[in-house]
């Protein structure tokens, strides 16, 4: 394997392993070859570790001389990456490595994602565990699997066997930024049954479109309207002015993204064109002034067809009133923390399908209770309307820890290498640190990591000087502990 890319690169450890890991396809669920290519690591280096069924894999390595009888310290991070490429990239990130390369001041994949988030954390653990020289407490490393599609890995692992409870999870994309609180969540799906058949009448496609979307954890108090909220808001004021029949409906793909587009097929009743977009360029004026939204497109045009398979004028209605009634957004604000979105749903995906509507939401919140009454609202909300309501992919919120040694060693580490204070934060997005410190009590646990621009996206990039300086952070605060 050469991993020449990177080279010159400082330190030379972490960007070699990162280099190689590049050159695996380890997207969620295609983690099978990432995750024996750790237990090979293993085997070469000597180290204790097992690899469970879903492909976790943990590794333990002594405290260095002088260090054996300390506490020991937990590394953790995600082996899965997103994989997001631009469209005209011929990579297939299921079987091919990266492009990547690096221009003095970040390294980046060409045309995909770079899975810094969350391959820095591997190629750090990897680079400490590798070498003998670096002081260190008896270490703990768990690398889990599909983090960025529910924490499957982390919910999963089983870490009965681990004896630290002090956990440094290296998966945030800002240095000198410690987070030690993270919202816990579930994905809540309402589901309505439909009946259709053959309608006769003009038939109009609605379009909501051009919002700014975003992550729902991340940008769900930033005023910006969801595709899916809009439309049934269109759809209630068109609903005033004629009968419509529903066909089609779609808005948004991923419960923890902002939907920025949602569209509609329906038959109206004896319907013109021209006064539906009196509607839809009323609607837009509001959308563009109410959010931050100022590229919002809202119309309607005719379909070259004269009725369809659709719901009846009842059923559309009840659809139309669940999904005006849907909560969405902030629903709390913290009343201890400034500026912390402590509970807050997200109605991801709205789909009308041959016999149902599903709509699934995000919820989110870092107080457990707060988040069990929200998924409670939703399931009565179901049925109300004799739908049916599930629930996956639940997790528990990292509450914050009012005593923490290992926040205050790395407070006193940052202070003393950079003579500034780290900002120590909360945030309303969710970490793996949830689910581990529920499955470790009473565990000590901070996230940190080195500045990268646009995860999740083809722009990603991962700063050099930063990966370097968090890499120096990282081991003065495990000599310190
Ligand atoms: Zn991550």
């Amino acid at each position: 394997m050469t991993d020449v890319k990177l080279a010159g690169l400082e330190p030379a450890a972490v960007f070699s392993y990162f280099e190689q890991i590049c050159k695996i396809p380890h997207g969620s669920r295609n983690t099978k070859q990432i995750s024996d290519y750790l237990v090979a690591f293993a085997k070469e280096h000597g180290i204790r570790y097992f690899q469970d069924e879903l492909d976790n894999v943990v590794m333990f390595q002594e405290g260095t001389c002088g260090m054996e009888d300390h506490a020991p310290v937990i590394l953790q991070g995600h082996m899965d990456m997103v994989c997001e490429k631009d469209e005209d990239c011929a990579i297939d990130m299921d079987t091919q490595g990266l492009d990547i390369d690096h221009d003095g001041t970040y390294v980046f994949a060409r045309g995909t994602t770079l899975g810094g988030d969350d391959g820095i954390a591997l190629a750090y653990a990897l680079a400490i565990l590798a070498d003998q020289t670096i002081p260190h407490p008896p270490l703990e490393v768990i690398f889990t699997v599909d983090e960025e599609i529910g924490m499957e890995g982390a919910a999963g692992v089983d870490l009965s066997g681990l004896k630290g409870r002090t956990l440094i999870n290296v998966d945030s994309e800002e240095e000198g930024i410690f987070t030690v609180s993270c919202a816990g969540g579930a994905r809540g799906t309402i589901t309505l049954p439909v009946s259709r058949r053959a309608v006769y009448g003009p038939c109009v496609r609605l379009t909501v479109d051009g919002l700014q979307g975003g992550h729902s954890g991340v940008e769900i108090h930033k005023n910006r309207a969801n595709a899916n909220k809009v439309m049934g808001e269109l759809l209630s004021r068109i609903q005033t002015m004629m009968p419509l029949c529903l066909t089609k409906l779609s808005g948004g793909s991923k419960d923890n993204a902002i939907p920025r587009s949602c569209t509609v097929t329906l038959v109206a009743m004896g319907s013109h064109i021209e006064r539906i977009n009196e509607v839809t360029a009323q609607l837009q004026k509001e959308i563009r002034e109410q959010f931050d939204e100022p590229e919002a497109v809202i119309y309607g045009d005719d379909v070259d067809a004269f009725g369809g398979n659709a719901l009846s004028t009842g059923d559309s209605a009840k659809v139309i009133a669940l999904l005006c009634a849907a909560p969405n957004g902030v629903q709390a604000w913290s009343q201890d923390i400034e500026g912390l979105v402590q509970t807050s749903l997200n109605l991801g995906i709205a789909k009308l399908d041959k016999e149902e509507l599903r709509l699934t939401f995000a919820v989110r919140s870092s107080v457990n209770q707060e988040k069990r009454d929200l998924l409670a609202r939703l399931e009565e909300l179901a049925k109300f309307n004799d739908g049916a309501y599930s629930q996956m992919g639940d997790y528990p919120a990292w509450e914050y820890k009012q005593e923490s040694r290992l926040r205050d060693t790395m407070v006193e580490v940052y202070q003393r290498l950079y003579g500034k204070d780290p900002q120590v934060v909360a945030i309303h997005a969710g970490l793996e640190c949830g689910l581990l410190s529920d499955k470790l009590p009473g565990l000590d646990c901070v996230s940190i990591g080195p500045d990268m621009k646009d995860i999740h996206t083809s722009r990603e990039r991962l700063d050099i000087a930063s990966t370097k300086r968090t890499w120096e952070f990282l081991l003065e605060v495990l000599k310190s502990l």
